[in-house]
């Protein structure tokens, strides 16, 4: 049997949003890309409501403003998003958070998923230096020190100087190059659904630490708002599957009925909440963006804008090196990468885990402790500012001390 090869110059597995932004970064690069999908071509250019509402940074809507992709959003379910609220336990005090920037009337913007999907699958399509697998599913994936070879099930061989994981936090490909990942089961289950709340929401996201639960109201358009739950999985289960006027009163009572009436608009998605950071983002002909880098909690909102971080970067060096004739997949350039993007997103994923553990335990010094750093954070103006421009910018200022980060790398693993 004669095995068909396809030859390309680098290789991108997933075309989620993070696989679409990356190969849509390389348009003018001149690089032929082979974008491998298990999803087929239909589900890509139409994808359903999921239930996530992607927070995004100034920083990625400028990029995705770059990218093309901005534009064929929908504008009339772009919600600006103009203050983030902390609340922790009953106190009715909080820390808000708005923008610090000059000019600026908003952190961010919220936008559907699938909307960001869509979007981005319209714009790389027609891309002329792309080949689009979709409906592939993947068998094997090896490299060695002139190429990188993905197998698909159907027996056709892909070749390529460099391959690209976009496949999910849980990345097969990751696994298949065997690079070690942390994984942190934060042990609960989030729920998340669209609802119209009776009382006005004044584009103010809402993040609620209350005694055994969280909750969050990330704010759309007409009043409606994505209500998000944090429970355990059993719970959640429970949650999902009253009839919605339960449902409904449910969500009332956990709410203290601070929103008023809330009328459930959308199906209820479910998300187990799980962290993952590699040891290593790259290795021998071989990178990772997105969730397949940095697999993210969403209580910062961050997964999705860290992943633009990522392809955005990884884009520039494959464009230089590519105009300058330069191998785009060599270990001083992979290396590179590694290091900029750890920089760039080891000490959110730290500082979000870290936010998590101390504002999910329920034990009274935990309750103590965020109650008083939340007075501290109300108190001290430069710790707003720095959450404004984390919000903003999805970066630390580079003023902040990391060295006591240093130590909690994690370990780099043989590639
Ligand atoms: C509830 C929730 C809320 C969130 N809120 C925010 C937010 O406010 N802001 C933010 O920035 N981020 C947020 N995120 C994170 C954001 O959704 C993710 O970071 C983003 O979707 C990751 O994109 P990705 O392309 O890397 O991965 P994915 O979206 O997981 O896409 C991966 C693609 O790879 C394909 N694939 C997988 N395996 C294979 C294979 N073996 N072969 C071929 N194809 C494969 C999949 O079919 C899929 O199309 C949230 C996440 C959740 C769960």
């Amino acid at each position: 049997m004669t095995v068909e090869i396809l030859s390309f110059d680098l290789v991108v597995v997933g075309a989620g949003p993070a696989g679409l932004c990356f190969a849509r970064a390389l348009r003018d690069s001149g690089l032929r890309i082979g974008l491998v999908e298990r999803l087929d071509a239909a589900t890509l250019a139409a994808p359903a409501y999921d239930g996530r509402e992607i927070a995004l940074t100034q920083r990625s809507a400028r990029t995705l403003r770059d990218l093309g992709v901005w534009d064929r959003l929908p504008a009339a379910d772009l919600a600006p998003l103009r203050t983030a609220r902390v609340l922790n336990g009953l106190s009715p005090d909080g820390l808000d958070v708005s923008p610090t920037a000059r000019g600026a009337m908003e952190l961010g913007y919220l936008i559907a998923n699938h909307h960001i999907r869509r979007a981005a699958f319209e714009e790389v399509r027609d891309q002329p230096n792309v080949t689009l697998l979709a409906g592939a599913t993947v068998s094997a994936v090896t490299t060695d020190s002139t190429r990188g070879r993905v197998t698909l099930a159907d027996g056709r061989v892909l070749e390529a100087r460099l391959v690209v994981a976009a496949d999910t936090r849980f990345s097969e490909t990751r696994r298949a190059i065997g690079i070690p990942a942390r994984h942190r089961d934060f042990g609960k289950t989030m729920l998340v659904c669209r609802m119209a709340l009776e009382t006005p929401h004044e584009s103010i996201a809402t993040e609620w630490f209350g005694h055994d639960q969280t909750l969050a109201v990330l704010p759309l358009n007409e009043n409606r708002a994505s209500i998000v739950v944090t429970l355990r999985h059993i719970e959640i289960t429970a949650l999902k599957n009253l009839p919605a006027e339960e449902f409904e009163r449910e969500m009332q009572r956990r709410f203290l009925s601070r929103l008023g009436r809330m009328t459930l608009e959308s199906e209820r998605f479910a998300y187990p909440l799980v962290g993952v950071y590699p040891g290593r983002f790259t290795a021998t002909r071989y990178a990772a963006v997105g969730d397949a880098a940095v697999g993210m909690h969403p209580v910062t909102a961050h997964g999705f804008n860290l992943g633009l971080v990522g392809t955005d970067a990884l884009a520039r060096l494959l464009c230089a090196a590519a105009t300058d004739g330069r191998d785009i997949g060599a270990a001083t350039l992979l290396d590179r990468y590694d290091r900029e993007h750890r920089k760039a997103t080891l000490p959110l994923y730290l500082a979000t885990n870290a936010v998590v553990g101390l504002y999910t335990t329920d034990s009274p010094p935990a309750r103590f402790l965020r109650g008083a750093l939340l007075g501290i954070a109300r108190r001290a103006t430069p710790v707003s500012a720095v959450l404004s421009g984390l919000l903003m910018q999805g970066s630390l200022p580079d003023g902040l001390p990391r060295a006591p980060l240093a130590g909690l790398l994690p370990r780099r693993a043989a590639s």
